[in-house]
């Protein structure tokens, strides 16, 4: 049944049930109980109580259940509860950061998730890739993923890469003709497409002939992985980095569990307390801290319009210092309105147009039939560049579909940026012409004749020369132009590349794209941010230079680059040159990628822009490739790391300093905890060292390690923007999170914490009671790490952020501070946690040292941190 390569179009149509005119919603209905969604099966998603149960696969979480195990073994039932409590809180909290940080990809991915243009209730619509079934008629475009498979109704030079079917990387050209054969490979049934490849060139209309499991790649394709958690880069340096912390902890435990024994303790109280040391001081969370703070981040960023596809291009924007940008739609709006015609020798204003002149009419209405683009009931569809000529013929009184209809079309050769030109065949009277229109340059040069009310004459040097120059005279003002000529063809010819020659100029019509309002000011945000932003366009070289001059992309001509100046010169010497330029014109895709190479080879890290199918290397080669959501084909954002849901740059500039913001506060949030571990494991050293009790139960660190100190570091993690980070220069992306300045601020931080709770545990000591001593020490240890929180907000005081600017560290703080009192205050718990009564001044004692290395580091940054050597 699935030879439909085999079957007309005619008898697959009726093999299917299907219609020209698309599915109605009462079949669709029908189809999809049948076939189910157009979908391939995913491998089973793990249960809550499947991640709950890995969270104990952690090494150290088994240590802590074999200490458990000892304790009850000895009979020291309230250690085991403690630590079994803290176990599984610190389980469910995991679980719940897990579910969390996957939920939040999951949505992100169906937010960039693929559509289909299909024509059902006889309407052309687009719907998700998806609710795709059998019988739909799909349209296909260039640089369209192909989601199910289906046999072509008509094509128009369709070229599809089948790469991940067959493996050949060639595209295919596809036609329409049944093939009569028996046993064809997948890769020669040319009348068919298949799910999984991509429209490179052309376009076609396809009847879907199966979906999902049933499609070629369905029965060959493995389980799809789920939105799986993939280390970035700073997650698996982050690892290592704990690993080989690790081992230095473990030691230090193990010389405190030595030195234990030697003083005479007991062996099972030394060996819990060397574990619960271990477990507390080894950041074992670092990596789920990144994985939820990221994922957090990008919902955020979701919400202001930039999809993060690739989680590691979230640490990667922030170190960002070049961005290649398209201008069409991204630095303008899009919206064009044709300001100035230029036919029969004359330059023709937007209010002067429409004096009854033949051939002005005739320039008309070769722009109404070389265009694809329509307005149904005011809604533009199509490229805006078109849709500004169908809005031209308003003013004409021509309307697009009527035009269409009386001179159809015989064939066409489809607009593609390499080329810069479109042709199509178009019966006009008795006769069959193919109209070409494009940008002048390429135009012009195919050109040997021109038409003016005097007939059609040999294009001289002079009248190219005149034509050149109101081209410049347009370009200068921004203007964007679109060149016509057209020939006479015969009727049955298929036209090809070939014909595009000895053509017939007749005339050029220039349109305005005014630059976004946002964009000047997104170019200064990037400029003070330390950030190049290029222009980088298939457009005229001065139309380009006039835009960018206004919002400030480009100060002098000489900024700007020619393709073909491009093609002239060596990498070397791009490397060399490169930054000397904002703006290059007429490139085709192939440019980008070198440009891309140049500057990465100077060391930035570049991201670029783009939306067509022969952009896909070019955002692949980037460092973070972004693609435009609105005008993005397919295939450019499967290729990007970021899609743009506004096509927006200021949206760009925004992420990058979104991506700077949580990348600070990923290296805040680490810092807190590394410098709270230090502060533990200080205290225990020096008490181990200077000959006095132990200072900590064990249950008092796995308390603080586990469960005050997992909240502030979240919420830390969530840490509201901060404009200034636009004012630094861009991070450099070799230097690695923990380098010097970050291991001092840790030590000197963790010092200060240990400092007053090694005084609160002397004051204690003094009373003569060890018990009152741990008490204390416990208790400022705690206290001080929570306040600590605070410190670790911002390079900056937190007078400076705004003390109550993040709601979350309050409400942490708050919630560490109601554990910790409910311990100290609450009989069982007391006892559990081997707490004592303290009084008054022991407390007064407690909040003066606690509060103490918050005081300090703030008088400190008020004092000696301002912003402009804050993060650097
Ligand atoms: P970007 O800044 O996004 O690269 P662009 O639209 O100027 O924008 P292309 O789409 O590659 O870049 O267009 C390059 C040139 O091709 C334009 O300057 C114009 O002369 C011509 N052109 C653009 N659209 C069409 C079209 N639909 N048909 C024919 N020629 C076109």
């Amino acid at each position: 049944m699935n030879e439909f390569y085999r079957k007309s179009s005619d008898e697959v149509l009726e093999v299917l049930n299907g219609n020209l005119k698309g599915l109605i919603d009462d079949d669709i209905e029908k189809r999809r109980e049948k076939y189910g969604f157009n979908e391939l099966d995913e491998v089973k998603r793990k249960s809550p109580l499947q991640i709950f149960i890995e969270q104990f696969k952690d090494f150290l979480v088994l240590i802590l259940l074999g200490a458990a195990l000892i304790s009850a073994f000895l009979g020291k039932l309230e250690s085991t509860i403690v630590i079994l409590i803290v176990v599984i809180i610190n389980g469910v909290l995991g679980t719940i950061q897990h579910i969390k940080a996957e939920q939040s990809l999951k949505s992100l991915k169906a937010l960039s998730s693929p559509t289909a243009k299909v024509l059902r209730n006889g309407n052309r619509i687009e719907i998700p890739s998806r609710e795709l079934t059998v019988g739909d008629i799909l349209y296909l475009d260039a640089g369209d993923y192909v989601s199910a498979d289906g046999r072509i109704l008509e094509t128009f030079s369709l070229q599809v890469n089948e790469s991940s079917l067959t493996g050949e990387s060639e595209s295919v050209l596809k036609f329409t003709e049944t093939i009569d054969n028996d046993n064809v490979a997948i890769g020669d049934r040319k009348n068919m497409v298949f799910s999984g490849s991509f429209v490179t060139y052309g376009r076609a209309v396809v009847l879907i002939t199966n979906i999902g499991m049933n499609t070629e790649i369905g029965k060959i394709a493995n389980l799809l992985e789920n939105a799986k958690i993939k280390k970035t880069p700073l997650q698996v340096s982050l690892d290592n980095f704990g690993k080989k912390l690790a081992f230095v902890i473990l030691a230090i435990s193990a010389f405190i569990f030595a030195l234990n024994i030697f003083r005479g303790a007991e062996i099972i109280d030394s060996f819990m307390f060397a574990v619960s040391l271990a477990v507390a001081a080894i950041p074992e969370a670092l990596s789920s801290i990144v994985t939820i703070v990221l994922a957090l981040g990008t919902q955020k960023m979701a919400k202001e319009n930039a999809i993060v596809r690739k989680l590691h291009a979230v640490e990667s924007l922030g170190s960002i210092s070049v961005i290649c940008s398209d201008k069409t739609g991204t630095l303008t709006q899009n919206k064009m309105t044709v300001q100035k015609v230029f036919v029969d020798d004359r330059v023709i204003k937007h209010d002067e147009l429409n004096h009854d002149k033949d051939l002005e009419k005739k320039l008309v209405l070769m722009a109404l039939l070389c265009n694809d683009a329509v307005t149904v009931e005011k809604k533009e569809i199509g490229d805006p560049t078109e849709v500004a000529l169908v809005n031209l013929g308003e003013i004409y009184d021509l309307d697009e579909l009527v035009i269409r209809k009386n001179y159809s079309r015989l064939g066409e050769i489809p607009f593609d940026s390499d080329r810069k030109l479109m042709s199509t065949v178009n019966k006009l009277h008795d006769k069959s012409i193919m109209i070409t229109k494009g940008a002048l340059d390429v135009l012009l040069s195919r050109s040997v004749k021109i038409e003016t009310s005097n007939g059609i004459k040999e294009l001289t040097e002079e009248h190219k020369k005149e034509i050149e120059n109101i081209n410049k005279d347009f370009s200068m003002n921004g203007l964007r132009v679109l060149a016509f000529a057209y020939k006479d063809v015969k009727e049955d010819t298929k036209i090809s590349l070939e014909d595009e020659f000895n053509l017939t100029f007749i005339g050029l019509i220039a349109m305005m794209d005014p630059p976004r309002i946002e964009s000047a000011e997104a170019v200064e945000n990037c400029i003070n941010a330390g950030i190049k932003p290029v222009m980088i366009t298939g457009d005229h070289k001065i139309t380009a230079s006039a835009i960018a001059k206004q919002i400030g992309i480009l100060k002098y001509e000489s900024e700007a680059m020619e393709g073909f100046e491009l093609e002239n010169i060596s990498d070397e010497e791009l490397k060399e040159k490169v930054e000397n330029f904002s703006v290059y014109a007429r490139v085709s895709p192939e440019h980008k990628i070198r440009i891309i190479r140049a500057w990465q080879e100077r060391g930035n890290v570049v991201a670029m822009t783009g939306d067509g199918v022969n952009d896909a290397p070019a955002l692949k080669q980037a460092d973070i490739g972004i693609a435009m959501g609105i005008t993005g084909t397919e295939v450019a954002k499967d290729a990007a790391a970021m899609v743009l849901t506004d096509d927006n740059f200021s949206t760009i500039v925004k992420s990058v300093s979104n991506g700077r913001s949580i990348y600070a506060n990923i290296e805040n949030s680490i810092k807190f905890l590394l410098s709270g571990n230090t502060a533990g494991i200080l205290s225990v050293l020096y008490a181990s060292l200077g000959a006095l009790p132990i200072p900590f139960a064990p249950v008092h660190l796995l308390f603080i390690n586990l469960i005050t100190d997992s909240f502030p570091a979240i919420a830390i993690g969530l840490e509201p923007h901060n404009e200034n980070i636009m004012k630094e220069k861009p991070r450099d992306i070799t230097t690695p999170i923990l380098n010097k300045p970050f291991a001092i601020e840790v030590i000197i931080e963790g010092f200060l914490i240990a400092l007053g709770t090694m005084i609160a545990f002397h004051i204690g000591l003094s009373t003569g009671d060890s018990r009152v001593a741990s008490t204390m020490a416990f208790s400022t240890l705690c206290l001080s790490r929570l306040l600590h929180g605070f410190n670790s907000r911002s390079k900056e005081s937190i007078f400076k952020i705004g003390l109550f600017s993040n709601k979350y560290i309050w409400i942490s703080i708050v919630f560490g501070y109601l554990m910790l009192a409910g311990i100290l205050a609450y009989r069982p718990l007391m006892e559990l946690f081997e707490i004592t009564k303290l009084n008054a001044s022991q407390y007064g004692y407690i909040y003066a040292l606690s509060f103490m290395p918050l005081i300090l580091v703030q008088i400190y940054k008020l004092l000696f941190v301002n912003y402009n050597n804050a993060h650097n």
